[in-house]
């Protein structure tokens, strides 16, 4: 008999819960939960396609391991023994960092992706870390990291209450929103102008959602900043400015005055391809509204001045009275965070503390540039090796991670990869990188793996709490991914063949320890064993979050707050709990060395005059090519599962219809597009969807390279647009690879005979 279960789902970061109708061990259905407190029944097609992902017959079911050559099927015991000798002699022969982690962006969607990486990596003490974050999202960590002192610090704009949000690089009618979760984005857009609100998007391309705004604004590709900038140049030379409740906790407002004294809107109106006096309506809309947010994601973050543009998106909110209000841009408060402290000094936030080996990028957040990974394998260190040691990269740690795709200069981390001492891979499916692998540790499908939120509800437009057990029994042979990714902790770290308890064990005793040592927590002086021995839970991940959830801000505090959450609260709540609109949360939240936001920190400073210089440059040069996302595409995860492939979901270059005829290019004609990094060939769409001088291309297609298990999506496997990228290119601030706005030239192909 079919029956139902509940999960939220993994497929995009607005997590709506989903029914899913289950038939003895197979999904065969999924339909939006209605109770669900967060998404109230939404669903998208990619949810609606959740039982094709989860059963996709391309999937591993047993680990593979190399054998003469061949990566064959192996118990999971030969699995782990493998992965113990291969990287254990890396780490004795040659230290700790010459053993590489790369983590994917879904370990942000897995509970196991959050509550094992970071041992890993504290294990092995290497600082060769690599993540998706480089491609992605960096540049607003270290634009939080600078302003508020924690780079997790990111406010979200209070979408169900502004009057006004300001949109940059963001298209959440096609991505469903990110560094902004929330089920039903578009309706929420939709609402927002029904209740008299105004939306405006920047963007080159008239995406869905520029569609649905009450102003599009189509910017040169790249030159957001320089748009800021000049908005902000209007609030202090108008008279504008007002901090609002915040009056008393921001440092730098005059010296950013005089910071962006020179960017006025006439002088930044040719770069951007905006009218000055259309940048003065922004700046004046924003201020004159009742309550406003600006808020900006991947084309606004993934360009040459992405921390730039992400700290120019705050100072706004900050200099117009909007961050940390209801209807402004709030700050998030999930259930496993921490308990609030109170305000004072925190330790701030450094970048650089190390240095890329081969080209000497800075750290940042711990972090190396993902584009730098090929170098950083097959370069020799410089004589000054930036703290990294003496060796290249000669292992490597892969959880959930196609990097072959993912990043810059594919083709380049193809050879590196085949070059290395070890690989291990975490990854469902024998993918463009994890064919490299020595070893592959083959994850269950997500309907058999318990599932809680902990990355995406500290990006949640309302603060909530939900919690699933495996809506599916696991199947024989498979293992629980929390368990792979204990076991590879302890074969990482030397002590394989221990049991993967001992690891949360290890994570419950650290924590319940630093807690119980910490006067401002609620459960200060208790015993840390009587602590532990009170968690509930089916296993190790259970008992992890049981203590999170207690010691959290709405947590029981093991006792304190009889009606606080646990986790069988969550447990009697299959639907989740809501835990009610965001709410201000500075000066408690700052962890600056003063204490306060700090509006103009010194490394954005030393960066400014790079945004001058750009001022100066030819702005008629080139064509530049920016990215896109389709609703049923979430980077290359989806192009296995045929319901999602096909339409509209296709790998064209998208081309204004001026360039295509300057250019002698026709509808569905392949052309050449290259650029430093190489060149490829794709079918032409042409649409004035893009503005003149702007061509836009999906990421995450390439699905042509050999001895991939993707039957699907190797039929139609689009061209690679990160091979058009050598990997030089970074924001120099965060490492983030330049995925938009780079010069390209297109040439047309002849059709094939
Ligand atoms: S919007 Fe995202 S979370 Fe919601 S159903 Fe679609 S893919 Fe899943």
């Amino acid at each position: 008999m079919p029956r139902t279960a509940l999960r939220v789902c993994p497929l995009c970061e607005a997590t709506c819960g989903l029914t899913l109708t289950v038939d003895g061990t197979r999904v065969t259905g999924a339909r939006g939960d209605k109770d669900d407190v967060f998404s109230r029944g939404f669903i998208c097609p990619k949810g609606a396609s959740f039982g094709a992902a989860d059963g996709d017959p391309d999937r591993l079911t047993r680990p593979l391991v190399r054998k003469n050559g061949t990566l064959e099927e192996a118990s999971w015991e030969e699995a782990f023994d493998a992965v113990a000798a291969g990287i254990r002699p890396v780490v004795e022969q040659y230290g700790p960092h010459a053993v590489g982690v790369v983590l994917g962006n879904p370990n942000v969607h897995t509970m196991a992706g959050a509550l094992y990486p970071p041992l890993l990596l504290a294990g092995l003490g290497t600082r060769s870390l690599f993540t998706a974050g480089t491609v992605d999202q960096m540049p607003k960590h270290v634009s939080s990291g600078l302003l508020f002192g924690d780079a997790f610090a990111i406010p979200v704009p209070d979408l169900d209450r502004t009057d006004h949000l300001l949109m940059l690089g963001a298209n959440p009618l096609d991505s469903n929103g990110s560094l902004c979760t929330a089920p039903d984005f578009p309706g929420r857009l939709k609402a927002l102008r029904a209740r008299g609100g105004t939306l405006t998007v920047v963007d080159p391309r008239r995406t869905r959602t520029a569609k649905l705004a009450d102003r599009h604004v189509p910017i040169r590709p790249g030159t957001d900043a320089l748009l800021l900038a000049a908005m902000v140049q209007v609030l202090f030379a108008d008279g504008l400015v007002t901090l609002g409740a915040l009056d008393e906790q921001v440092t730098g407002v005059e010296q950013v005055a005089d910071a962006v004294r020179n960017f006025t809107p006439e002088a930044v109106a040719a770069a951007c391809d905006v009218p000055a006096a259309t940048i003065r309506e922004l700046a004046h809309e924003l201020a004159a509204a009742p309550t406003a947010a600006v808020y900006g994601r991947v084309g606004a973050s993934t360009v040459a001045f992405g921390t730039l543009t992400c700290w120019l998106v705050d100072v706004l909110n900050v200099l117009t009275g909007n961050l940390d209000r209801p209807g402004g841009a709030m700050f998030p408060l999930a259930a496993t965070d921490k308990e609030p402290r109170p305000a004072g000094p925190g330790k701030g936030f450094a970048l650089g503390r190390w240095r890329s080996r081969a080209s000497g990028h800075p750290e940042a957040k711990g972090e190396l540039p993902i584009a730098a990974l090929a170098e950083e394998i097959d370069t020799l260190p410089r004589a000054d090796d930036g703290g990294l040691g003496t060796s290249p990269v000669r292992a490597l740690v892969c959880v959930a991670a196609n990097p072959v795709l993912s990043t810059p200069d594919g083709d380049r981390l193809d050879k590196a990869l085949s070059s290395l001492d070890f690989m291990v891979s975490v990854d469902p499916y024998l993918n463009e990188t994890s064919r490299h692998a020595h070893v592959v540790l083959p994850p269950p499908p997500p309907s058999q793996s318990a599932h809680h939120d902990f990355a995406f509800n500290g990006f949640a437009v309302r603060n909530q709490v939900r919690y699933n057990r495996p809506a599916v029994p696991l199947e024989d042979g498979r293992m629980p991914e929390t368990e792979i990714l204990a076991r590879l902790v302890l074969a990482a770290i030397g002590m394989h063949g221990a049991e993967p308890d001992a690891v949360d064990a290890l994570a419950i005793d650290r924590t319940l320890g630093k807690a119980v040592a910490d006067p401002c927590t609620r459960v200060h002086g208790r015993d840390p064993k009587e602590l532990a021995a009170a968690l509930t839970g089916d296993n190790g991940p259970e008992r992890r979050l049981d203590m999170m959830l207690r010691l959290g801000p709405y947590g029981d505090g093991f006792g304190a707050d009889p009606d606080g959450l646990s986790l069988q609260r969550l447990l009697d709540h299959p639907h989740g709990i809501d835990l009610g609109p965001l709410a201000p949360r500075i000066p408690q939240l700052l962890k600056t060395r003063s204490g306060r936001v700090e509006l103009l920190p010194e490394p954005i400073v030393e960066d400014l005059p790079r945004l001058a210089a750009a001022l100066d440059a030819d702005p008629t040069a080139g064509l530049v090519l920016v990215g896109r996302r389709h609703l049923r595409s979430n980077n290359s995860w989806m192009h296995n599962v045929p319901a999602l492939m096909g339409g509209s979901n296709r790998c064209t270059l998208h081309v204004h219809p001026d360039d295509a005829a300057r250019l002698g290019l026709d509808d569905g004609q392949h052309a050449r597009v290259s650029a430093a990094g190489g060149e490829i060939a794709v079918p032409v769409e042409i649409t004035d969807a893009v503005r003149p001088g702007v061509v836009s291309l999906p990421h995450g297609w390439g699905h042509d390279r050999p001895g991939t298990r993707l039957s699907v999506a190797a039929a139609d496997p689009g061209a690679n647009v990160n091979q058009l990228l050598d990997g030089t290119l970074l924001d120099p601030l965060s490492g983030t690879a330049v995925l938009n706005g780079f010069e390209v030239s297109l040439a047309p192909l002849p059709a094939a005979p």
